[in-house]
């Protein structure tokens, strides 16, 4: 299946190089788009069948994707250049029909986000440029790396601010501190009044994609950067005061609570990094926002995003692979059908992935993968579940946060310990256990809650690899005090086993 969608005007007479846009370099000043040309470049769009079939992909997600190609590749047009639009069986596949038609000529890509995608792109001859839709170059990182004895984010984190000079001052923190975050962490608020979320309308070309894809979308996600920016500056306006304090909070009432809902934006090239960061700043010297929010938010992206890239390139292709706890269990079928759980968090959760691709952070480290953490779950197969499902999903991005963060795949690497919690914190954080069949406080008995269960019995089938680490001393003494070991093993069996049919 080879099918050029839309060959704009006349390929250049002049034609010296083949410029491909992966769907994730949607950005006329970055990547190979920084010094193209309309007369001597032909930019070349490839949607593979692949990339559109080859997987459970949530739909809400192939939509994005791809309606925001088409758009940026409208764009382009509209600045002169030629640009092909090849549907093909795969990306490889695509640039030969493309070489055939138009000669042997240099294909010129920016280094792609992911090393599987460098491989392929570079065994079929593509050449490289700098990829520069991050802030921290991929060497600059590793020397950053390769001078530590342990990742801690936050040490990379201080050298971004005083490297980026961001909210810093003659080497020190704005105000003092170079983290807020005893400010923040509270709990969900009480007769809180959240503002208006920003709707995104549809236009043709998105009704052409939906259509294609036999799909109706949310209005939640934009399609194109001025989209991006007005959901920058809702953000911005509405949002970004409040950010800080109720960043680790989860509401009945409000899904996206004060997230910025960017991620889509910054992941696939249609804003950058730097504009949000710069604009976020801005409105702090202006008066218009705390420091623990804008300096919370100025974290997560010159901090959390960048060392989350970085250490996806440092530690390599197989860390993909790794499952040092040997968590083997099949992947359960509550993430696959909201329907097939009773515990109210899981099932909420689920049930927001599965309308709009999207929960925020805390939904996917407390509740998804304390789940695969804490039943065992395989790390690769539940790593597939959220790239499929989720809108802002890349491999660079999910391989850490999963392997590491989420599911302590990596014996310690990344964090230097699992992130496990029981039903006493989800329901500090949370309101789910309110309208829940089980009991947060109970890890015992018919009504006992199953991450409270789950996480006692977690400690219990590691404790070997536990005891030798200093930062879990106290769980691990604390489960040597509990005097219902024997009751709690059969009930973590009888837990796992709802869990695997659905019953639970
Ligand atoms: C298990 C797990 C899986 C995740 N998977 C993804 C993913 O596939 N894609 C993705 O973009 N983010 C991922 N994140 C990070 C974070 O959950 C999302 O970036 C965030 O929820 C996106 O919503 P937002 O734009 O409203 O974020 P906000 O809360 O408004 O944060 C602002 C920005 O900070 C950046 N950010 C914050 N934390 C991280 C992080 N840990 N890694 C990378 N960027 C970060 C994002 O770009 C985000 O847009 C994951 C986190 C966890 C714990
Ligand atoms: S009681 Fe347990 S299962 Fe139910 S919502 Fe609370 S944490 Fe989740």
């Amino acid at each position: 299946m080879n099918d050029t969608v839309h060959p704009s005007a006349e390929v250049p007479d002049a034609l010296k190089r083949i410029l491909l846009i992966p769907f994730d370099h949607l950005n006329a000043e970055r990547g190979v788009l920084r010094d193209a040309q309309p007369e001597t470049d032909l930019v070349l769009f490839v949607q593979s069948e692949r990339m559109c079939s080859g997987r459970n992909w949530h739909k809400e997600r192939l939509f994005f994707l791809i309606s925001s190609a088409r758009h940026f590749a409208k764009r382009l047009e509209g600045m002169g250049f030629t640009v092909w639009f090849v549907k093909a069986e795969t990306t490889a596949a695509g640039i030969t029909h493309t070489r055939e038609q138009l000669g042997d000529l240099p294909v010129v890509c920016a280094q792609p986000s992911s090393i599987r995608q460098s491989a392929q792109l570079q065994e079929i001859g593509v050449e490289f440029v700098d990829n520069d839709f991050f802030l921290t170059p991929r060497t600059l990182f590793r020397t950053w790396a390769e001078s530590q004895k342990t990742f801690v984010m936050e040490n990379f984190y201080r050298a971004q601010r005083i490297r980026l000079d961001l909210l810093v001052k003659d080497g020190e923190p704005e105000q003092g501190r170079w983290n807020f975050d005893a400010d923040n962490r509270l709990p969900p608020p009480k007769n809180y009044t959240w503002p208006e979320r920003l709707e995104h309308q549809r236009d043709a070309l998105d009704d052409e994609v939906a259509t294609s894809l036999n799909y109706t979308p949310t209005t939640t996600w934009a399609t194109t950067r001025e989209g991006a920016l007005s959901q920058l500056e809702h953000f911005l306006e509405h949002h970004l005061a409040g950010f800080g304090p109720l960043e680790d909070a989860v509401t009945l009432e409000e899904w996206s609570l004060h997230h910025s809902l960017l991620s889509p934006y910054l992941n696939n090239g249609l804003i950058t990094p730097d504009e949000v960061v710069a604009q976020a700043i801005e409105r702090y010297d202006a008066g218009e926002a705390p420091i623990q929010s804008v300096e919370a938010f100025v974290r997560q992206i010159i901090g959390w995003r960048e060392y989350i890239n970085g250490m996806y390139w440092f530690l390599g292709a197989d860390y993909r692979e790794l499952n040092t706890l040997g968590a083997e269990r099949p992947l359960l079928p509550v993430f696959t059908n909201s329907g097939a759980t009773k515990m109210n968090c899981v099932k909420q959760v689920v049930s927001q992935v599965e309308k709009r691709a999207w929960t925020h952070h805390i939904p996917r480290l407390m509740i998804l993968s304390n789940l695969a953490l804490v039943t065992g779950t395989n790390p690769q197969q539940f790593l597939d579940w959220m790239r499929e499902r989720f809108i802002d999903a890349a491999e660079w991005v999910m391989v850490p946060n999963i392997i590491g963060m989420g599911v302590h795949a990596d014996g310690g690497r990344l964090m230097t310990k699992p992130y496990a919690a029981g039903g006493a914190y989800i329901n500090k954080m949370t309101q789910y256990c309110k309208g829940c069949a089980y009991d947060p406080k109970k890890r015992v008995g018919d009504d006992a809650c199953p991450f409270t269960t789950l996480y006692w019995d977690f400690l219990d089938r590691h404790t070997a690899e536990f005891v030798k680490n200093h930062r879990m001393a106290r769980q691990v003494h604390g489960l040597g005090r509990l005097t219902d070991l024997p009751e709690l093993r059969e009930r973590a069996t009888h837990v796992l086993a709802g869990l695997d049919e659905g019953t639970i």
